[in-house]
């Protein structure tokens, strides 16, 4: 199976052909790094993504927040779920970890509020 992928990781945008069979990897192509390379293995076999959001807070707002590292792109939704569950408590500031550990991430807080 061949699927052609546009690289995300620079604003290059390659364009990748990746070759799979049975979920293996045989070929890529059209890469011009390595990092290309192992973004379009790693798309192919097991995706990732940074999940962006919002967590209620202590005086019933909003603040945004985001997981740190990506995740996997199948647990995105439970995430969401966790997320849901979750109350930060004032203040918090950017950077500041409103979750510990959700699919190997943290969730941190993408702005400043009082
Ligand atoms: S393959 Fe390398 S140079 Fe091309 S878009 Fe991806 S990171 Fe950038």
């Amino acid at each position: 199976m061949e699927r052609k992928l546009t690289c995300i990781i620079c604003p290059l945008g390659c364009e990748i052909t990746v070759q799979t069979e049975d979920k293996k990897v045989l070929k890529v192509s059209g890469h011009t790094c390595p990092r290309g390379k192992a973004y379009a293995e790693s798309e192919c076999t097991a995706p990732k993504r940074t999940l962006t959001s919002t967590v209620r807070c202590s005086d019933g707002g909003l603040v945004s927040v985001k997981t740190q590292t990506p995740i996997p792109k199948e647990k995105m939704s439970e995430c969401m779920t966790i997320l849901n569950s979750v109350t930060a408590t004032l203040p918090v500031s950017i950077g500041d970890v409103i979750v510990e550990d959700v699919f190997g991430s943290r969730i941190v807080a993408t702005q400043n509020k009082a």
